[in-house]
């Protein structure tokens, strides 16, 4: 039972352990002596970190929930340090333009999340959304808004690391990861790049690995949807048609997050600049880069409006200025010319032949065509 993490499995089978860290000896053997929790039969000892992390998850009878009891220490660490994000901070008002998806998104999900006692019965929420569209499109960000909103514990995995990263450990990560967050409710776990676990079946080309793994999510999926658990699952794709039918329908919920409009480019453009005070452009100069960046996702804009701010900076050091005679306040502020120069260096990502494909998708199974 032996995991690559060298942590014995059998050893933790049993996991009683003191408010303090302490570990109580979880149960007398036949000699009366007992087994020490601290030095595991064929693994490693727990190291203080784990400790202190499987302390925090202890009820207030200083128990391990029993959802946990079976599951590796190491792995519910690896949940409760990276998987997990505590303070998500972003908020709605961070994400330009998708009025329409946020809206349904507070409906949906966010209300639900805050008062659950209302939403039961006929309107019981769905557990699972999916967002797809192109990459950079504030998917990820919305994700984290509504953890912010409905002050839920956020949890941030992304698929394609449990297919490669954890090779063979993938399951039992799985398993940690909605154990942890059932005991973090309300809980938004975001499942990124949802397409490469639950991608069609291709019975005789899958890997046994991962097709067990994706047999363990939907499991873990059917249990929290039946039960009373406020626990909801993000997707979020770029690749939407190679969802597997089961799992595209256990995604009750499918939000098209398309490319920015031009209002929503431009106020991304005039939120960044502001936030560093470098904002002098005239309403004509943003009118322009609006239209110049049609086809532009956030994260190009994000990317384009980085590059044209380094556009004062290198006029200085051009003129000889050393950087580190440089005086902050003798910068010239950004200039559309900055942006004309960007646009050559920043290119959109996404390919118009793309967009068809998720409008497509969109009417036959979105929420909202
Ligand atoms: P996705 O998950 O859709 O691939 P992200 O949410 O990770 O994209 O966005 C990547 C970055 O791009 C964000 O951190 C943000 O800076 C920028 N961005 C993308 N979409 C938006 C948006 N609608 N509003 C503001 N910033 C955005």
């Amino acid at each position: 039972h032996s995991t690559s993490l060298g942590y014995s499995v059998r050893s933790y089978g049993v996991s009683r352990r003191g408010v303090r860290g302490n570990f109580i000896p979880p149960i007398k053997s036949s000699g009366g002596n007992t087994r020490n929790l601290t030095a595991p039969i064929g693994g490693a000892a727990l190291d203080d970190s784990t400790k202190r992390c499987l302390d925090l998850l202890c009820g207030p009878d200083g128990e391990l929930p029993e959802k946990l009891r079976n599951l590796e220490p190491l792995l519910i660490q690896h949940v409760s340090n990276e998987i997990m994000d505590r303070d998500p901070n972003v908020r709605w008002d961070d994400i330009a333009g998708l009025e329409h998806a946020k809206k349904c998104v507070t409906e949906m999900v966010v209300w639900p999340l805050l008062r659950p006692d209302i939403f039961k019965g006929c309107r019981a929420p769905g557990r699972g959304l999916l967002l797809f569209g192109p990459p950079g499109t504030g998917k990820t960000m919305i994700g984290k808004a509504i953890a912010g909103e409905a002050k839920a514990t956020f949890f941030y995995i992304s698929a394609s690391s449990l297919t490669s990263k954890w090779i063979g450990e993938g399951e039992k990560l799985v398993r940690a990861l909605f154990g942890v967050a059932s005991c973090r409710q309300p809980a938004v776990i975001f499942v990124d790049e949802i397409d490469s676990l639950l991608s069609q079946r291709k019975s005789e080309g899958e890997h046994e690995a991962s097709r067990r793994l994706k047999t363990q999510f939907l499991i873990e999926m059917e249990g929290f949807d039946s039960g009373s658990e406020q626990i909801l699952l993000i997707g979020a794709t770029n690749r939407p048609q190679e969802l597997d039918d089961a799992a595209r329908r256990r995604l009750t919920k499918r939000l098209y997050i398309p490319l920015p409009s031009s209002e929503a480019r431009a106020w991304i453009i005039c939120n960044l600049l502001e936030k560093d005070g470098l904002f002098k452009l005239s309403k004509d100069d943003i009118d322009i880069i609006c239209k110049l960046t049609e086809g532009y996702s956030g994260s190009d804009m994000k990317n384009l409006v980085k590059d044209a701010s380094m556009g004062p900076l290198r006029d200085a050091l051009r003129q000889g200025i050393e950087i580190s005679k440089l005086n902050k306040e003798d910068m010239r502020p950004v200039t559309l010319q900055d942006f004309r120069d960007a646009l050559r260096e920043v290119r959109p990502s996404v390919s118009m032949n793309e967009l068809g494909i998720y409008e497509e998708w969109n009417k036959q199974f979105g929420s909202l065509s």
